[in-house]
């Protein structure tokens, strides 16, 4: 007789219930395991559709926790069809004697959380309740069917199948007319098999997605041997890699190569027949629309020389989303099907299905009659199998309502409002974006390590926090806003299913870094989580993931380098060292004209770079100074910035170098600033732009140029300005502030660095002149309107928002944008880290709206 109070309840015999069950075993938690079908497989249990198969290698799709298992199971092929898979499945449930504790045909009907005993009543199907300590969800991603949305279901009275409920037995559809609708993976995997079969067969199609063929046969051996090599460096890569394959990512730009080139790498790819390659051909078909457009083509291109109808290829081709994102498919034959003379492809966009009949299909100008219907129309992917489960947490909140307007978890695992509830690949976690099995794995270890702390430290209960659970949330966005995923009508995006909230489920900064910021969070004793007992409470609060995801990674990169301190070079050195790396940048975008010239600055000449707009002239000005920390930088090294600038802004830009210290320490600076101010102010008809339309702009050490230039103007009758742009100012050097603490390491503009500028620059005396610090002017009152934009994570954060209060206080006209997740460099890298082009195009519309 089962114990009707257990320690845990866990849901699903998949990959992921049979793991935890085994792990729960050994550690010793009472448990109970429920399963609504009569044997283990979870996802490939129920989808038993012709041509179902993996398209993750064998080499990586297989549990790692049973070294034993790699000896004694081979794989008979690259990728495994589901019927061995599924026997992979009921083998180490043989080997580890897992049946006996799983209880089949079981489904759970709901769930509350009781929050005076601490513990979740589980109801069953069989009319029983459980209740338990703590309550795993390993429903899977993919395991609930969508309702059919097509008018007419259930008026036929032919066959009707659904691909993720495919009957045990089988189904021949010898001499049948047949229609499948939906051109997903499970679509495109059994249409050739169906077609092999069927004497006429019908595929109605709404949108035509990318496969490659799996080319499938023994697994690729040089995987093989590097597995036997030593299979511990294989599986640590896989875990910390971006999908749970250990693959290198490419640091090449789909961009800098040409479309012959291209094409020759994603042929190589191609032929390798593993999705996850040739997805990793380029760096940025992720992140940029014309990187993605390259590899887009390819895939079509490939489907032209395999359809020989033109027009059916073309039908076949995507163009409305990227690669990628719609989850792309691998098939066998796929493409080659629509050769045969028996089968008809129908586009939904021109020929909608107006219904389904008692005997076959009604749509556009047409009425078919068909035996059977295969509706492979996907899944109400991700939350469905969670959300239908019926779970109430605390106050009596339904996880339903909770997630209304999407899922909100902390690390995919777990979510407020429902303590000691868990879920196995969640959303909000890698999930569907990895191998499965890999992302499974860590969820099971993660699970049940915290179970053990806890029993350990004698706390009952775990909950996240609301402020762990948004930063989550927010850092979840961040990671799909620098991606182009959001631009498909995906179910990665919810948008298959009709009402669902239109947020990215996964999580899409890789398994790497997830697994990084899981074992983050526990190292830092729970870091967002409340854990509780009878007699005692922990919750160390905070975020795990602040800084942007792509600014994160750059910093990760530049760990690598192991690069001098810029501060133990010389001035000569340091130039020679930001110059290289200004080399290696992408060049920014196009602009009408790009001139140099020189002008006359307080002492001698200084060269200007002029960016003028492509539209028709003449145009307000922006003088622009660039960074470098007064020491090095020139007219020329914020190109990429500088020319974004003037193309969104439709502005003429000029960048005026000014002398460097320390051989011209201050306030040389400062005085050439004014003094190429009033020049081009003097020469701006000349030079195409306006002269009453002026505004001064800078970064860092340009932008404490641009403040001083406009506190000038203002002191010595004139230029009059229109605005002052101010990117990361240095406003005062005069004392320290708390984010030169804070931010001081690792964000590459750093604490000793900031000193070392200094140093060279102005003595401690000379650094409370208004025209060294800004901020210490007496007043600021009469400056001209303001954009200031600080970073996060810079040192220089407080002192600008210092002079951002002052100007307000001052009574101008302040814009003041507090760029989160950014560090002091990060939104002058154009078409480098995208999360900053939201700010530079803010920055872009401020420059505008000072002339307006
Ligand atoms: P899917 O990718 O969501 O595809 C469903 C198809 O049905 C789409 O073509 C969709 O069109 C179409 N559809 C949905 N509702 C429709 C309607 N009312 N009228 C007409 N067409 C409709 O589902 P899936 O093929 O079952 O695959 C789901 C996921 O399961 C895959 O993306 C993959 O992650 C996983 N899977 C993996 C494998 C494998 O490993 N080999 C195999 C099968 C499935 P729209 O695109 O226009 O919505």
């Amino acid at each position: 007789m089962a114990q009707s109070d257990v320690d845990v309840v866990v849901v699903g015999a998949g990959f992921a219930g049979m793991y935890l069950l085994h792990e729960l075993r050994k550690t010793g938690f009472s448990h109970r395991l429920l399963e609504a079908g009569d044997d283990v497989g979870g996802t490939w249990y129920w989808n038993r559709y012709p041509g179902a198969r993996c398209d993750i290698a064998t080499t990586d799709y297989q549990y790692t926790w049973d070294p034993e298992l790699h000896e004694q199971w081979q794989w008979s092929e690259k990728h495994a069809a589901q019927p061995e898979i599924l026997r992979y499945a009921q083998f180490v449930a043989k080997k580890h004697d897992l049946y006996s504790g799983i209880e089949f045909n079981t489904r759970v009907d709901g769930a509350q959380w009781n929050e005076v005993a601490k513990r979740w009543s589980i109801h069953t199907s069989t009319g029983e309740t459980i209740t338990c300590q703590h309550y795993v969800m390993a429903t899977g991603c993919l395991s609930v069917p969508k309702e059919p949305d097509i008018v007419g279901t259930e008026k036929f009275t032919g066959n009707v199948y659904v691909t993720g409920r495919w009957p045990h037995e089988g189904v021949d559809f010898t001499g049948k007319r047949v229609a499948v609708i939906g051109t997903g993976s499970s679509g495109i995997q059994s249409i050739p098999h169906i077609a092999d079969q069927a004497k006429e067969l019908v595929i109605f199609q709404r949108t035509p997605n990318f496969s490659m063929p799996a080319f499938n046969g023994p697994a690729p051996q040089d995987r093989i041997e590097r597995l036997k090599a030593d299979r511990v460096t294989y599986q640590h890569e896989a875990r910390y890699s971006g999908t749970g394959v250990p693959l290198e990512d490419s640091t090449v730009s789909a961009l800098s190569v040409t479309q012959e080139e291209a094409f020759v790498m994603l042929e190589e790819a191609w032929q390798k027949g593993e999705l996850l390659s040739l997805g990793n051909t380029f760096m940025d078909s992720a992140i940029n629309r014309k990187a993605n457009d390259v590899v887009a083509e390819f895939m079509r291109m490939k489907v032209r020389s395999v359809v020989k109808d033109p027009e059916v290829a073309e039908l076949l081709s995507p163009y409305k989303h990227g690669y990628g994102t719609k989850r792309p498919c691998m098939d066998t034959g796929y493409f080659e099907t629509f050769n045969k003379p028996h089968v008809r492809l129908v586009d939904l966009n021109t020929s909608p299905i107006r219904s389904i009949t008692e005997t076959g299909i009604d749509f556009g100008k047409e009425s078919m009659e068909f035996d059977a219907i295969v509706y492979a129309t996907g899944f109400d992917a991700m939350t469905g199998a969670i959300v239908s489960a019926n779970i109430t947490g605390k106050n009596g909140v339904t996880l339903k309502s909770k997630w209304e307007h999407g899922p909100l978890t902390y690390l995919g695992l777990t979510s407020v409002g429902f303590p000691n509830l868990y879920m196995i690949t969640g959303p909000g976690s890698p999930s569907v974006l990895s191998n499965m099995m890999v992302s499974i794995e860590q969820h099971v270890d993660w699970i049940r390590d915290t179970l053990v702390h806890m029993r350990e430290q004698g706390f009952e209960t775990i909950e996240p926090t609301p402020l762990a659970e948004e930063g989550w949330r927010v850092h979840c966005t961040d990671c799909a806003d620098i991606t182009i995923f959001q631009e498909a009508n995906s179910w990665y995006m919810g948008a298959n299913v009709p009402g669902k909230p239109r947020v990215m489920f996964p999580y899409i900064g890789g398994v790497g870094r997830y697994r990084l910021a899981c074992e983050e969070v526990v190292n830092k004793g729970f870091l967002g989580f409340e854990l509780a007992g009878s007699t005692k409470k922990q919750c160390n609060d905070g975020l795990v993931r602040e800084v942007q995801p792509d600014v994160d990674m750059v910093l990760d990169f530049i760990a690598t380098l192991n690069l001098p301190a810029m501060e133990t070079m010389t001035p000569t050195e340091a130039r020679a060292f930001s110059e290289a790396s200004s080399a290696m940048r992408p060049s920014g975008p196009e602009v009408g004209e790009i001139s140099d010239g020189v002008l006359p600055g307080a002492d001698g000449e200084l060269e200007y770079r002029l960016y003028r707009p492509a539209t028709p002239g003449p145009h307000p000005i922006a003088v622009y100074f660039h960074g470098g920390g007064w020491v090095f930088g020139s007219h020329t090294s914020d190109d990429p910035l500088c020319r974004d600038l003037c193309a969104q802004s439709n502005t003429l830009i000029i960048s005026v170098n000014y002398r460097h210290a320390p051989e011209a320490p201050f306030p040389a600076a400062a005085e050439d600033g004014f003094a190429a101010l009033k020049w081009v102010h003097a020469n701006a008809g000349a030079l195409g732009g306006i002269a009453d339309q002026i505004a001064v702009a800078g970064w860092s050490a340009g932008g404490n140029v641009a403040a001083v230039t406009a506190q000038m103007a203002r002191d010595k009758g004139g230029p009059q300005l229109s605005g002052q742009l101010l990117l990361c100012p240095v406003t005062d050097g005069s004392h320290q502030h708390r984010s030169h603490i804070e931010n001081g390491e690792r964000f590459i503009l750093t604490k000793s660095l900031m000193e070392w500028f200094w140093n060279h620059y102005a003595t401690p005396e000379q650094r409370k002149s208004p025209q060294a610090s800004p901020l210490l002017a007496a007043s600021l009152a009469g400056l001209p309107p303001t954009m200031l934009v600080t970073c996060q994570f810079d040192p220089l954060r407080d002192e600008g928002n210092a002079y951002a209060r002052a100007l307000m206080q001052a009574g101008v006209k302040v814009e003041h944008v507090e760029a989160r997740g950014h560090i002091h460099t990060s939104i002058t890298m154009v078409d480098m880290l995208p999360s900053g082009a939201p700010h530079r195009r803010e920055m872009a519309r401020a420059l505008r709206g000072f002339f307006s």
